[in-house]
This record gives C-alpha cells, sequence and structure tokens, in this order.
C-alpha cells in the first residue's frame, strides 16, 4: 500500500508538472546561469569544490554535454543564448564581431542578429528583468545590449560575482547570466589539470557559494533554476580542436523542481540552454533554433522515448 501510494504520489506529482506546462505556468519563476570559462568536467570533478559537488549530488547532472565546434569561447557562449550552432548563427571563431561581414544567419531578428533567448524573454515576457555580468570583455559583444536591462563588465573573477550578487539582490531579476573567466586562463597559462588550474576552479566554487547566497537571501531559493555551464573544457593549454577533454563539458542543473541526484541519460548540446531556459519559462521558440529542452532534469519529465531508437 504505501508503495501504492509513493507510485501514486509520483505519477501525480508528473501530471503537475506536465499540466502546469500545457496550461501556460513556468516551471520556475527565475532562471540563473553561471558560466565558467573552460571548465572541464574532470576539472570539476576533481577540484576541491564543495558547493558544485553539492549541487550535483541535490541537483541533475550532465558530465559530457557536447560542445560545438570549433571548441573556442565565442562560437560556444553563443551557441548557449542563439539556440544553435555557427553554422546556423554565424558566430563561427573568436574572430566574431557584430557590425564585420561574417557568415549570413539562417534567421535575424530586427537588427540583423540571430534571435536570442534573451530576445523570446523580451518578446514574450516584456516586463521580465534580464540581466548579465560578464567577465571577459568580448563575452559582451555576444549579446545584443539593448535586449537586457542590466550589463556589466567586472574585471576580477571576485568583482563580477560580487556585481552578480547585487544585482540579484536589488532586482530579482527572471533571467540573468554570469560569466566567470578565471579557469580559462588558468588552462593557457598553467596547462588544464595542473595545480593551478584546480585551484582556480575551488575559487570558482567558492564564487558560485556567492551567488547561491545571494538567490537565498533575496528570497529566490524556492522558486529558482540554477545552472552552471561551461563553454569547453581543454587540454593541455588550450582549446578549440576535438579531443574528448575540450569537447566534453559538464552542466548542472539545481533547484526546487530539479530531480535529485539524478544523472541525465539523453545527449545534451552546447545550445540546449536556450531552450532550456525557454521550457521552463513556458516561451515559444524560434523554428531556427536547433535548440531542444533537457526535460529529463526536472521532476514529471523523464527521459526521451527514442533514446535507445537506433542504437
Ligand atoms: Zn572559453
Amino acid at each position: 500500500m504505501k508503495h501504492f501510494l509513493c507510485v501514486l504520489a509520483l505519477v501525480t506529482l508528473g501530471m503537475n508538472a506536465q499540466a502546469q506546462q500545457k496550461k501556460g505556468k513556468e516551471l520556475f519563476k527565475h532562471v540563473v546561469i553561471i558560466g565558467i570559462d573552460g571548465l572541464s568536467v574532470m576539472g570539476l570533478l576533481t577540484a576541491d569544490a564543495p558547493v558544485m559537488h553539492k549541487m550535483i549530488a541535490e541537483g541533475a547532472f550532465k558530465k559530457d554535454a557536447r560542445t560545438v565546434l570549433p571548441s573556442s569561447s565565442s562560437s560556444n557562449w553563443s551557441a548557449q543564448i542563439l539556440g544553435a550552432g555557427p553554422e546556423i548563427t554565424g558566430v563561427t571563431s573568436n574572430d566574431w564581431k557584430p557590425d564585420a561581414k561574417h557568415m549570413t544567419p539562417v534567421a535575424v531578428n530586427g537588427i540583423g542578429r540571430s534571435p536570442s533567448i534573451y530576445d523570446i524573454i523580451r518578446q514574450q515576457r516584456p516586463k521580465a528583468e534580464q540581466g548579465v555580468v560578464f567577465h571577459w570583455d568580448d563575452y559582451g559583444r555576444l549579446l545584443q545590449k539593448d535586449m537586457v536591462n542590466h550589463y556589466e563588465y567586472a574585471k576580477t573573477e571576485s568583482e563580477a560575482a560580487a556585481k552578480f550578487a547585487q544585482y540579484i539582490s536589488a532586482k530579482k531579476p527572471t533571467f540573468a547570466l554570469l560569466h566567470l573567466d578565471h579557469v580559462d586562463h588558468a588552462g593557457h597559462e598553467d596547462g588544464h589539470m595542473t595545480p593551478k588550474y584546480l585551484q582556480s576552479i575551488a575559487k570558482a566554487d567558492s564564487l558560485v557559494g556567492t551567488v547561491l547566497a545571494a538567490i537565498d537571501k533575496a528570497g529566490m531559493k524556492d522558486n529558482t533554476l540554477v545552472m552552471i555551464v561551461a563553454d569547453h573544457g581543454g587540454i593541455k593549454m588550450g582549446h578549440g580542436g576535438e579531443s574528448d577533454e575540450e569537447i566534453n563539458i559538464p552542466v548542472i542543473y539545481y533547484g526546487n523542481g530539479v530531480k535529485k541526484g539524478y544523472k541525465i541519460q539523453q545527449p545534451v548540446y552546447q545550445y540546449d540552454v536556450a531552450a532550456t531556459v525557454a521550457f521552463v519559462f513556458n516561451l515559444e521558440v524560434p523554428y531556427s533554433w536547433t535548440s531542444r529542452p533537457v526535460k529529463a532534469a526536472f521532476k514529471g519529465f523523464s527521459e526521451p522515448t527514442n533514446l535507445k531508437v537506433g542504437l
């Protein structure tokens, strides 16, 4: 009987989450993304990172999400927010600049840029507060500044996290993204998986703790999805290539409504970030996106039924 009641409760919970989606309700009120440049799977799992390790234990985790190619920063950070890879967005390298002539995107918004998750939120939730704090100055060019309410560059990782925490406290944003660059610096300067690289991840971990504390203090903890993402991993002194160390990246989903201690089975691609954010806010996405939501991370949603087809 007890078992039956548990199953009944789980089925009811699942039906509730799916019914909520159908009725147009959001799964979460807020989404906060922390992007750690150059965070490899092995680095995350090896470093002294108690905050993120707890998030993995209490949330859903994909240890081998796939970058787009090249495994460079711009192509991957842009894929996350533009919901598609370089062949569709036109952001094919770190040389990409908004006003220069590059490969034509498949679809463009009013100012000729690939539609981003920021556009989608702005269009369908006009009053939503959206913001970004970034530690790599070139990250900023990937965004359309006027789509966000808050756009701030920080010189150091600590300053970036502090400014981001302040922003969360002040505005309780609907969608906010923090970019931290220092782990990538350590990978290039000292080499990936060196003690300094692992120390830089430990530092990132403490800054993730700063952000979680700000979310808690702002009273947002119970209805915020937090995602930890990376643009690429790295090998020896760099990245950009096709080795497993470069193309496998971790993704952590954490919050009330995320499955606890769950290891995601479905393939997860870099560009799935955009559709996952749209999914939890119950927004319609552009047809030009290849992005698909990682529904399996959330309570009440199963792995795709066609996961084993062809295998
Ligand atoms: Zn990078």
